[in-house]
């Protein structure tokens, strides 16, 4: 009680004389003392906002997806042509890297011992050669490039070019030479459950947004360069 009262007299007259005479003449003082501050705070708050946006984690995540695109074309990556010295024949006019030479060719004997005959129908190309294809038939076809692209790369982009790809066919039934209906035949059977025993894989399957499904065109990945060659592709699927 002793107390109460002691803090009551103190404090009653102080009040009395804040709120009755100056309520709104200090909160205007307030706020004209306080308001640069104020400004202060929000122009940092603002320039550190714009700062993080413009380095921050956002831009980062942008220069990323622009690098993970930069590189294909038409959902083409690029590959290096072969040098000469690396090509082999295999048939009159079929050449493909040295490193896959015997694999491929123990690969059709191993089928043959199984009742399975294939045919090569395209080793390497040349990026000239692909430019051809890509070109002439684009407008045989009336086809616009992306179009194109669904079925043959852009030069540069093959990978023909890098002598580590086999197109095959069936002996047996050469008019699903690249064809879809390829994999309808013995030598591609013979390929799903085989090819892989002999560093073969199917590069272009069934789940490719912007290339079509071939069945007939298997790449090599059974030495060093041919797995840095595709590094890239196995990334990305
Ligand atoms: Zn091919």
């Amino acid at each position: 009680m002793e107390q109460n009262k002691d803090i009551n007299e103190f404090d009653i007259p102080l009040a009395k004389r804040t709120y009755l005479k100056n309520t709104n003449g200090i909160l205007l003082k307030r706020l004209l003392i306080y308001s640069p501050l104020f400004l202060l705070i929000f122009s940092i708050a603002t320039l550190r906002l714009i700062r993080n946006l413009e380095s921050g984690p956002l831009l980062n995540l942008n220069s990323q997806v622009e690098r993970n695109y930069d590189d294909r074309i038409l959902g083409h990556l690029p590959y290096n042509e072969i040098s000469k010295e690396k090509l082999v024949f295999i048939e009159p006019n079929i050449s493909v890297h040295v490193d896959m030479k015997d694999s491929l060719l123990k690969m059709r004997q191993e089928a043959i011992k199984d009742g399975v005959n294939m045919v090569f129908l395209s080793g390497y190309r040349s990026i000239n050669l692909q430019k051809d294809i890509f070109y002439s038939l684009k407008s045989v076809r009336n086809q616009e490039a992306a179009e194109r692209a669904r079925v043959s790369a852009p030069p540069g982009y093959s990978e023909h070019s890098t002598g580590f790809a086999i197109d095959i066919g069936d002996a047996t039934q050469r008019e699903t030479d690249f064809e879809k209906e390829f994999e309808n035949t013995d030598v591609f059977r013979w390929l799903k459950k085989n090819a892989a025993k002999f560093h073969f894989k199917l590069s272009f399957n069934k789940n490719n947004k912007y290339i079509d499904y071939e069945p007939w065109h298997w790449r090599y990945e059974g030495s060093i360069e041919a797995l840095k060659v595709f590094e890239t592709s196995n990334r990305g699927s």
